[in-house]
């Protein structure tokens, strides 16, 4: 038993304090924007099926909601006053 603690132990990176080797990925360190909205909450709130909904739904216009909790309006390849993105630029299409 002992023997096995000492291997899971060593696993760590020796001169790292635990806290460190533990903390999650560094994209989790940003912090949160509390008004940014997944694509899914943003497809329920527009009433859009899926992606190729949201697709033509952005196409349709040169500005369009942001993935924001206060619906900020949007350039499609913009950011809100929020730091929230378009969804197209969420998507990674523009
Ligand atoms: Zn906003």
């Amino acid at each position: 038993m002992k023997n096995h603690d000492q291997q899971r132990s060593a696993s760590h990176v020796p001169g790292i304090a635990a806290s460190a080797v533990d903390a999650p990925s560094p994209r989790a360190n940003k912090p949160a924007n509390p008004h940014l909205i997944s694509l899914a909450q943003y497809r329920r709130r527009e009433g859009l099926a899926d992606d190729l909904a949201v697709l033509q739904f952005c196409n349709a216009d040169s500005v369009v909601p942001a993935l924001c909790d206060e619906a900020c309006d949007v350039e499609n390849d913009g950011r809100c006053s929020h730091g929230c993105p378009a969804p197209l630029l969420a998507m990674g299409i523009i």
